[in-house]
């Protein structure tokens, strides 16, 4: 096989994403098995800068693509700077991040060069003969599939987020760097990006979340899995659980976590009454921080926690969603006592 494992990276806020930087270091890996070199294509506008970043996880060459018009998402507009470049690049295989942009254009592209793009990746494999090995998540996540394709088929695999987390960087390498302008017209474009939204934390896919409560058997039913919507809710976070407690119908099916339902890579994940099964944790593994609680000070799910809590979650979650809506409380008392300018001019006048 010849040619690059190219990643095309994605970007939000002026930072590369966590899952850009998990398909570069998963393209690493492919081209650590198989030899050859890994690119990556940068677009964006103001974006050269992150090159370097992903150099540090694995790149040995950055295409950054640079125009006004990618500076916002538009699929006419990343399929007309992109395809180009990638066209150019003469891939093995490319990656890209299993994203909402990426399920946008990259099916058009795999149309109109009738390539597979296969969605939900866990894993690419080139085993010794050259023919890649996919691993994917099928149905929903219920069975995990292993595809092997062709020798020579070109293909581009989407990977889930959180499947491996982002590794550290690594100390300065040499990396090449070019830049290229596209002629784009984006006049021309029949979709763009007119405001981003935060997502709401209630109704955004686990995979996306930042912030999640988890709850566990030992919530004990729907009252106690409620109660741990109402501390979601006022921490701005999103509820999961274990898969026992959605077949239990205590949450719904696609909020479970595990290597069977969703992986995720928050901020926060915090577990109430979850005994850490391995199932469970394999969906875990690249939270940032991890809070538990649980009554049995045994329960591995203590042990894989930054921060463990021996007790009750009836008597725990109950003092936290208290201390949250007085500090709420207390906030919206400083928002309506908080002087109009108008009264402060008057105050001042008076004095
Ligand atoms: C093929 C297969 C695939 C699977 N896939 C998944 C998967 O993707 N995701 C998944 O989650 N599971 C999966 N499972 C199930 C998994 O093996 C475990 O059974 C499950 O994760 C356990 O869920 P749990 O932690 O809620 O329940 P339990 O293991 O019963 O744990 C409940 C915990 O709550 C604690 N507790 C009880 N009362 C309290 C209290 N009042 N306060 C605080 N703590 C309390 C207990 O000490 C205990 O540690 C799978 C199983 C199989 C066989």
């Amino acid at each position: 096989m010849t040619g690059p494992v190219v990643v095309i990276a994605e970007t939000d806020h002026g930072a590369l994403t966590p899952p850009t930087l998990e398909c570069v270091e998963e393209a690493r890996d492919v081209v650590a098995e198989r030899g050859g070199q890994m690119h990556a294509i940068l677009p964006g506008h103001g974006v050269a800068p992150l090159a370097e970043t992903l150099g540090a996880h694995g790149a040995d060459r950055v295409t950054v693509v640079e125009h006004q018009a990618l500076a916002q998402f538009s699929a006419d507009g990343w399929l007309a700077a992109l395809e180009p470049v990638l066209r150019a690049s003469r891939p093995m295989l490319f990656i890209a991040p299993d994203s909402g942009y990426s399920r946008t254009w990259l099916p058009r592209l795999s149309i109109r060069w009738r390539i597979p793009l296969i969605t939900n990746c866990s894993r690419i494999k080139v085993i010794v003969d050259g023919y890649p090995e996919i691993y994917r998540f099928g149905h929903d996540g219920r069975a995990h599939e292993r595809q092997i394709w062709a020798r020579g088929t070109l293909m581009g695999c989407l990977l889930a987020p959180g499947v491996r987390g982002v590794g550290a960087a690594r100390a300065r390498r040499h990396i090449e760097i070019e830049t290229v302008t596209p002629a784009l017209d984006p006049s021309s474009f029949r979709d763009r990006t007119l405001k981003t939204l935060p997502p709401d934390p209630k109704t955004v896919d686990l995979a996306d979340a930042e912030r999640i409560i988890s709850g566990g058997l030992g919530v004990g039913g729907t009252d106690g899995m409620a109660q741990l919507r109402q501390l979601a809710d006022a921490l701005g976070a999103t509820l999961g659980g274990t898969r026992v407690a959605a077949d239990r119908g205590w949450l719904d099916e696609d909020r479970f976590i595990g290597s069977t339902g969703k992986i995720v890579s928050p901020k926060l994940y915090v577990a109430f009454g979850v005994s850490g099964a391995g199932q469970h944790v394999a969906g875990i593994g690249a939270s940032e921080l991890i809070i538990a609680v649980n009554t049995d000070r045994t329960a591995p799910m203590l042990k894989m926690a930054d921060l463990g809590v021996v007790g009750d979650l009836h008597q725990i979650v109950p003092i936290l969603l208290g201390k949250l809506q007085a500090l709420a409380g207390e906030r919206n008392e400083d928002a309506v006592h908080e002087p109009e300018p108008a009264e402060l001019a008057l105050s001042a006048a008076g004095s």
